[in-house]
């Protein structure tokens, strides 16, 4: 397949990239390097510098079979501070993308989507039926765009996907997070745990779970970039699907950083800080749909592989 990866130079988008040339696909990466790499770019895939908002003009004379679509910003605080951005980045630029496709030859779509959608749940785990109420910018540009893939599927013009994304860890292929700032627990604490940062803190230990810290459902970058291949493989011109995308068992800030204690034999400094804003006390997927549907179950479920795994690449990094 030739297929199209915006954002690719990205933290899952160049994974995503990595595994498809892996499995013999074509793959060029569009990214305007905003907040990717260039050198994240997995090396047997073309690369175009620019926005999605302008792929019909640089990827002009080009031809596709499908495109993952992952290009976005992706900041929930920022998306409170400036909601314009998220709209014109996220939702305009996928309508652009979306506007290009047929004239890319290309009629299957797969986009990241996220757990943002859902905000405060009523109900965990969570299915894809559960109301999408979100609670910030950033989760409604996501909703914004599935709702813009259903209305293209449902004129017959495109196959598309949205997979939700809960907490995503780990690393693959030599690539991990590389964030700045950096707002991800994983990273955060591995950071603080090789003295880049004096220590962390936990936002808020008195929620309502088993020691008072919130709940994630984390999967390894590895099994996400898996569900975007068979996602691929399974798209249908005029279908739109939806699948959360999670392992089913949530973990604990606490039990995230007992795991990365254990993992880097190294103690943390934490400090017990504020509840974040927006933070709901339990998010964990329900994956039913994309194990019935795609086949997809997590590879690596364990939250300490996720751990060694981006460990390992910030070790490397640093070296
Ligand atoms: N968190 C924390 N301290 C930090 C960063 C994150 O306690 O320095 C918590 C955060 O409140 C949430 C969990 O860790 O409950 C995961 O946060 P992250 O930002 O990694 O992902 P999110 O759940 O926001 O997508």
């Amino acid at each position: 397949m030739r297929v199209l990866v915006t954002g690719g130079a990205g933290y899952i988008g160049s994974i995503v990239a990595l595994r498809l040339v892996e499995s013999g696909d074509a793959v060029t990466v569009l990214d305007d390097l905003s907040t990717g790499h260039r050198d994240a770019v997995p090396a047997g895939a073309a690369f175009v510098l620019g926005r999605v908002h302008d792929a019909a003009e640089l990827l002009a004379g080009r031809r596709f079979d499908a495109v993952v679509h992952l290009a976005a910003s992706s900041l929930v605080a920022e998306s409170v501070a400036n909601p314009a951005k998220y709209e014109e980045n996220n939702v305009v630029g996928s309508r652009r993308l979306v506007a290009a496709l047929a004239g890319l030859g290309a009629d299957r779509l797969v986009f990241s989507s996220s757990a943002a959608v859902y905000g405060e749940p009523d109900e965990v785990p969570i299915t894809e039926d559960a109301p999408a109420r979100p609670v910030n910018p950033y989760g409604a540009s996501k909703l914004a765009v599935d709702g813009l893939l259903a209305e293209q599927a449902s004129l017959g013009l495109l196959g598309a996907v949205s997979l939700r994304y809960f907490n995503v860890a780990g690393a693959y292929g030599g690539l991990g997070e590389r964030h700045d700032p950096e707002s991800h627990l994983v990273p955060i604490a591995l950071e603080a745990a090789l003295g880049l940062r004096p220590g962390l803190a936990i936002y808020g230990d008195d929620y309502p779970t088993r020691d008072g810290t919130c709940v994630r459902d984390y999967i390894h970058v590895a099994d996400l970039a898996a569900a975007h291949l068979a996602a691929l493989e399974r798209a249908v011109p005029g279908r739109h699907r939806v699948y959360n995308l999670g392992n089913g068992t949530g973990f604990t800030v606490r039990e995230v950083l007992s795991a990365v204690e254990a993992v880097t034999a190294r103690s943390l400094e934490v400090t017990i800080g504020p509840r974040r804003a927006g933070d709901p006390a339990v998010l964990v997927a329900s994956s039913a749909r994309a194990a019935s549907e795609l086949g997809w179950v997590p590879e690596r479920p364990e939250i300490a592989t996720m751990i060694a795994d981006a460990w390992r690449v910030l070790l490397a990094r640093r070296s």
